[in-house]
């Protein structure tokens, strides 16, 4: 039945069409890996079938903070295959391939080809990837552009001076490839202390969306600094995962980035 068919051919180009999105920041340290791994999970949490690449080859993160470290991926058909985690996102990263701790000395062109292995490996029926890419502005990111075209990019960044003159040079380098920006997140915005409750702000707060405004890209929102943030991302079970307020800050941001 030709309807049959072309239904078919339809299906199977939208899986081939995955889209990839990319987090990126200026600098290490903001919260990028820990943004990535909550966004992955709170989309697939509202339904959406995610997968989630460590690509930050470098300091590779992701396994301790979706718990798999220690995991190897398989290989079918020649490709990597992804492994499970409790959280229904199946992931990769450079960490499962390499001995914990080893460090990783590769060049611009293996860098990109390891990228290439992560996002060309068996995704089944993922039909959107999410890529923790190392920070700054190098080779890893440009081949990322260039060769794999994410359907966009988010942004994170705390509210430092410093932090966010990165940000804007990432972002840059977004806009010169044509990758559009889905928006900016300030992390580590405000601190509310756990003995007296005074909010102060370490890092300042605002800057990231006072930027996003200048730079008019769209502001996705805060996420205070919390310490059960970092307990939570240590011990492998990420706030997007429950039911916290800390987790509903990150499930905030993925509504914005899904829509
Ligand atoms: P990056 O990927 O940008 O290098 P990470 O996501 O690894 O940054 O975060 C760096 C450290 O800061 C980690 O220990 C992480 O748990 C912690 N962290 C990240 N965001 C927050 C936050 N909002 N509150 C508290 N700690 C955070």
């Amino acid at each position: 039945v030709p309807g049959v068919t072309s239904v078919r051919i339809a299906l199977t180009a939208e899986r081939k069409g995955r889209k990839l999105i990319a987090v990126a920041s200026g600098k290490g340290g903001v919260g990028k890996s820990t943004l990535s791994a909550n966004l992955a999970i709170a989309l697939a949490r509202g339904g959406a079938k995610v997968g989630l690449i460590d690509a930050d080859i470098y300091g590779p993160s992701q396994p301790r903070l979706m718990a798999t470290e220690g995991m190897r991926p398989t290989s079918l058909n020649q490709k990597l295959e992804p492994v499970p985690t409790r959280f229904g996102v199946p992931m990769l990263s450079m960490g499962h391939l390499v001995k914990p701790g080893q460090a990783i000395a590769w060049r611009g062109p293996m860098a990109g080809n390891a990228l290439g292995q992560l996002i060309d490996a068996e995704w089944g029926d993922c039909e959107l990837l999410i890529i923790d890419l190392p920070p700054g502005t190098g080779d890893v990111q440009l081949s990322m552009m260039t060769k794999h075209k994410p359907v966009g990019a988010v942004i994170v960044s705390t509210p430092q001076d410093l932090a966010l003159i990165d940000a804007v040079r990432a972002i840059d380098l977004f806009n010169q490839s044509g990758v559009p920006i889905i928006g900016l997140v300030e992390n580590m915005s405000g601190y509310e202390c756990p003995h007296c409750g005074e909010v102060s702000d370490p890092f300042g707060q605002g800057g990231a969306q006072a930027a996003a405004g200048t730079m008019d890209v769209p502001f996705l929102g805060r996420i205070p600094l919390d310490i059960a943030i970092r307990t939570a991302s240590d011990a492998g079970d990420p706030p997007a995962a429950g039911n916290s307020p800390q987790g509903a800050a990150f499930t905030a941001i993925a509504a914005k980035v899904a829509a």
